[in-house]
């Protein structure tokens, strides 16, 4: 995968960010955390971590209770929504039920207020893209789970944006579909070069995709590394843990609790 310099100026930059909703519970502590151009950065963490909340501050969705968020040196809220040239890909793909597959990938472009020939241009190669060229006058009620999934990520590519976001995109996939997926949306990311902040409460997803890993406890990041180095060489036993695969054949919950590593709720999040 493509690695920016080390010189280079961040693409993404969370710094002191801190999120409350009832304006008491910090649900995202103290968040700082730098993502280069180009890279494929997982948020990873048992659910209620701060993971989701902390990608829809990136969105521009939910607004930091304290702290900045920075897109290419410009503070996200600076930027309108439109300049911000984010694609995301949700768990609920949610793609317009009565518009066609070409029409859900066109939509973006419209509002971008680009030109019919082109859309059509762009439309061909992001369906190509995701192994959907045949598909394009169907309907997202004609398909199955994982080309509606396919269709959800070619919709957030179709505009060539600079960032992608994800959010559990593949965690309604079966196994077997997920796995595939993993590899292709991979596979994209390093054909593109777009740079992906990617959600996920599946160790094993996280370790196959990212050139770094940010794994989140309670609205901390306990450890930010390589798959390798958080693999090797954890910081603490909740790391430790939730790497490891005891997890995810148990599906245990964990927490951590001082330095050490508890059980929160017994085999729950299984990955079958
Ligand atoms: P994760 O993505 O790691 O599962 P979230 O960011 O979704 O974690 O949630 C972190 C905490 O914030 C959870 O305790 C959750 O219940 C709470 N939370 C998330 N969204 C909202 C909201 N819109 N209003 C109130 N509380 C919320």
């Amino acid at each position: 995968a493509p690695r920016a310099a080390a010189q280079e100026e961040p693409y993404v930059r969370f710094r002191n960010v801190q999120k409350t909703y009832d304006g008491e519970t910090l649900v995202v502590k103290n968040l700082n955390l730098d993502i280069a151009k180009g890279e494929f950065l997982t948020m990873l963490g048992p659910s209620g971590s701060g993971k989701t909340t902390s990608l829809m501050m990136l969105a521009g969705f939910e607004t930091a209770t304290h702290g900045e968020i920075y897109l290419d040196g410009r503070p996200i809220n600076a930027l309108a929504p439109e300049r911000r040239n984010i694609g995301m890909v949700f768990q609920n793909y949610a793609l317009f039920p009565h518009m066609t597959v070409a029409e859900n990938l066109a939509f973006p472009l419209k509002v971008r207020k680009i030109s019919a020939s082109e859309i059509e241009a762009k439309v061909k190669r992001a369906l190509d893209m995701v192994g959907l060229g045949g598909f394009a006058s169907r309907r997202p009620g004609q398909m199955s789970g994982g080309q509606a999934q396919r269709v959800a990520v070619a919709r957030a590519l179709v505009f060539e944006p600079k960032l992608v976001l994800m959010d559990e995109p593949l965690s309604a996939l079966d196994k077997q579909l997920r796995e595939q997926m993993q590899y292709e949306v991979k596979a994209i990311h390093d054909r593109l070069g777009v740079t992906i902040v990617y959600v996920t409460h599946d160790q094993s997803e996280a370790l196959t995709m990212s050139d770094r890993i940010a794994v989140f406890n309670e609205g901390v990041i306990q450890q930010l590394d390589t798959p390798e180095r958080l693999y090797e060489a954890p910081v603490n036993s909740f790391v430790a843990r939730f790497i490891g695969e005891n997890n995810r054949i148990s599906g245990d919950v964990l927490r951590l609790d001082g330095d050490e590593c508890v059980v929160e709720m017994k085999g729950c999040g299984a990955v079958q």
